[in-house]
């Protein structure tokens, strides 16, 4: 952090203009920082009378990492089912727990759920922690991540893993704070290191051009978030035993500073792209939103649904729910045929993990065609057509 030295600091303002961030004022005879300062050290180095310094927190290394056990899951619970990224975490969690001799638990807060512990135990859980109360019925970040916090406090756990979606991403930062462990937000691969427990976190890193895989040396429990539908789940097996606990929840955990006032269901789309075995997506090689038009027909015709790359919903022919890649979502149907996509690392990092990739392009070169496991170099208005055509005789 950047210390002033009031004793020294004249206020002659040079910190203030030396600073590209407007992160330091003179107030009051002394010069004084906000939180927009970078540590950049400009105003250090600039300051005549040596009335600033910047001092680095030592690394903090926690020393009851060998107390840490076990494999924990987050499992989300929504709209009357658990999230089915539930199930993809317990499916990559129950490896590694095998790899490492440990057991995988399971932290389910919720309303009334205690119905769903079998189904998590069939998934690969050894132990289920729920946590029912009424006002976890809702989702309200502070709770959540209360008992979650309790939970992991109590229990120890080496890993904690949670699904990067939209109640993952709010609560997971919040827990890491609160406990002072590191986070790694969006895996696309995990594997643990047998010897001494080391999560090898890999994730997309520099805009996508390189894949990074992040370890955390120093703190337990190490934890990371996976998008859905990147690690698959394992083929429940109802002869599985497993523990189930109650979670005990004192009044003050459960007291929180949100109100909810309303719930709304999106129903601008209802088609989640994750979900469906069938995708026909759409890119910039459409030229206009119209292009969409033929790519709903083909989606239509082999009961799938509409995607696109980020060029298509920049431009604003489709909304964002429907886009594929690294700051969209992530996919891995059956059928993936990509229509005018060239294929960059960004788009392939979210569908490349589909069972048949056909690419349509009429560059044959584009990155697109080293992922195809069919490649059309041709134009879509000409063979998308013919496609549609084709499809309706065979079903004539
Ligand atoms: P282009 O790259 O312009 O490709 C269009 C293709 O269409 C070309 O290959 C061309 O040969 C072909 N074509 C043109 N006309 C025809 C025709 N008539 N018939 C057949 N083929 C034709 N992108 C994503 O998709 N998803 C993401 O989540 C994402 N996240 C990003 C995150 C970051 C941090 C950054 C920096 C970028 C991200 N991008 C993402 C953008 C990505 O880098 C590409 O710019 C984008 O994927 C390009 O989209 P496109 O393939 O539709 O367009």
């Amino acid at each position: 952090m950047l210390i002033i030295d009031s004793e020294k600091c004249t206020a002659c303002g040079i910190c203030e203009t030396s600073c590209a961030f407007g992160a330091i004022s003179v107030v009051s005879d002394c010069a004084v920082v906000t939180e927009s300062c970078t540590l950049c050290g400009a105003c250090v180095d600039n300051c005549p009378v040596d009335a600033l310094r910047i001092e680095i927190a030592e690394k903090r290394t926690q020393v009851d990492i060998i107390e840490y056990v076990g494999i924990m899951v987050f499992a989300e619970y929504r709209h009357g089912k658990v999230a089915p990224v539930s199930y993809e975490l317990l499916g990559i969690g129950r490896k590694l727990a095998d790899k490492r001799g440990v057991k995988l638990s399971v932290v389910l807060p919720g309303g009334t759920v205690a119905g769903y512990a079998g189904d998590l135990i069939a998934a690969g859980a050894d132990t289920v922690f729920l946590a029912e109360h009424p006002v976890l019925e809702q989702f309200r970040e502070d709770v959540y991540a209360r008992v979650l916090e309790q939970v992991i406090r109590e229990q120890k756990p080496e890993v904690v893993l949670a699904g990067a979606t939209a109640i993952g991403r709010s609560v997971i930062p919040f827990v890491a704070t609160a406990i002072d462990a590191g986070l790694t937000a969006d895996c696309t691969h995990l594997e643990i290191r047998e010897e001494d427990g080391m999560l090898l976190q890999t994730r997309p890193a520099f805009g996508g051009n390189i894949m990074a895989t992040i370890e955390c040396p120093h703190t337990r429990p190490q934890m990371a978030t996976v998008r859905p539908k990147v690690m698959a789940p394992a083929e429940p097996d109802f002869s599985r035993k497993g523990v189930v606990i109650s979670v005990e929840l004192p009044p003050g955990l459960v007291q929180s500073k949100i109100e909810v006032l309303e719930t709304v269901v999106n129903t601008e789309d209802q088609v989640n792209i994750q979900e469906m075995e069938t995708l026909v997506a759409g890119g910039r090689g459409l030229d206009s939103p119209k292009g969409f038009a033929l790519i709903r027909e083909l989606a239509s015709e082999l009961g799938g649904a509409v995607a696109a790359s980020r060029a298509a919903v920049d431009s604003g022919w489709i909304p964002y729910p429907h886009q594929v890649g690294q700051t969209g979502k992530t996919v891995s149907p059956k059928l993936y045929i990509a229509c005018g996509i060239s294929g960059a690392v960004q788009h392939a990092v979210g569908m490349q993990s589909a069972e048949i990739v056909v690419a349509i392009n009429r560059d044959k070169s584009a990155p697109i065609f080293d992922i195809a496991t069919y490649g059309v170099v041709g134009d879509l208005y000409e063979v998308v057509p013919q496609l549609i055509k084709r499809l309706q005789e065979i079903k004539k």
